[in-house]
Order: C-alpha cells, then sequence, then structure tokens
C-alpha cells in the first residue's frame, strides 16, 4: 500500500434508527476499506460541542447540536489506501439532495443537515477525531 490512511466516519442518529448501518458499512468495505474498530455511542454535550466547534458560529449550530445527540451514532475507524479521500468520495457532497445518485448522501440521505454520515476531511481531523472516539490514531483491536 502507497498510502495507507486510517479514517473516522460516525453513522448518524436518524440512518443508525432508519438501519442503514449496514449498508453504509456494506459500500465502504467493497470499496476495500478495512473496518479497524467500531462502537456505539450518545454524543453528549463536551463532545459534541469539540467535535463541531468549527460550526459553532453558524446559526444551524443549535440543530446540529440537538440532531446529533437525538439517538446513538455508529462511529467506527476505516483503514485503507487513501482512505480519508476514498470515504469522502464515496459519501459525495454534504447536501443530500444534491449529491449525484451512486454515492452515499446521494442515495441514502435527505438534506444538508440529514446526510448519513460524519467523514473526517483531511489527515489533520482525521488523526484528531480518532483520538476523540477511539483514544488513539492507530484504534486497532
Ligand atoms: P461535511 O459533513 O460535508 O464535512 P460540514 O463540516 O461543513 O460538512 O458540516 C458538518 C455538518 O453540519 C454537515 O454534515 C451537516 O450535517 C451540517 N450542516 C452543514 N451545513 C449545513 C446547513 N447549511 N444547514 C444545516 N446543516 C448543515
Amino acid at each position: 500500500m502507497r498510502n495507507l490512511e486510517t479514517t473516522l466516519i460516525l453513522v448518524k442518529p436518524d440512518a443508525v434508527e432508519e438501519g442503514l448501518t449496514g449498508e453504509v458499512l456494506h459500500r465502504l468495505e467493497k470499496s476495500g476499506l478495512k473496518i479497524l474498530n467500531c462502537r456505539m455511542l450518545r454524543l453528549d454535550g463536551p463532545l459534541l460541542k469539540e467535535h463541531y466547534a468549527h460550526l459553532a458560529q453558524m446559526p444551524f449550530f443549535p440543530e446540529i447540536e440537538k440532531f446529533m445527540s437525538s439517538g446513538p451514532v455508529v462511529a467506527v475507524a476505516l483503514a485503507g489506501e487513501s482512505a480519508i479521500t476514498k470515504v469522502r468520495d464515496l459519501l459525495g457532497p454534504t447536501d443530500s439532495a444534491k449529491a449525484p445518485k451512486g454515492t452515499i448522501r446521494g442515495d441514502l440521505g435527505k438534506d444538508k443537515m440529514h446526510n448519513v454520515l460524519h467523514a473526517s476531511d483531511s489527515l489533520e481531523t482525521a488523526q484528531a477525531e480518532l483520538r476523540r472516539f477511539f483514544g488513539s490514531t492507530d484504534p486497532r483491536v
């Protein structure tokens, strides 16, 4: 492997509730990504605020907090060749209504907020998010 990376995804509460976790993981595994670790958790106030700190000034921030704490999320650490960009490409753009068919958000999401998955968007954020949710940048069990 030339560019082996590990990235983090969160299956959002509505997608977990709707039973989409298996479909999402199936698509990611089919693309060659390997699950290194996974856990289900509820995002509490401080964790949520830290995770979405870059959006704290946005008008929709209170809505994100409400939505993301409305039920459990599934956090998964995934490894593979260029895993960070590979997951973002499979995911599609933020707004599910505009995401192309064939992408996870285009096929399974609803709108800008209800867009199935969070996924790390750079090496730096992947490392911070792996530490945040698994305590390590190498969360192999
Ligand atoms: P992405 O998840 O594609 O990396 P951002 O980091 O910009 O996108 O935003 C984080 C999350 O905040 C999005 O996944 C979405 O759930 C929510 N969000 C972003 N922009 C909006 C918006 N304009 N209205 C409502 N929710 C939004």
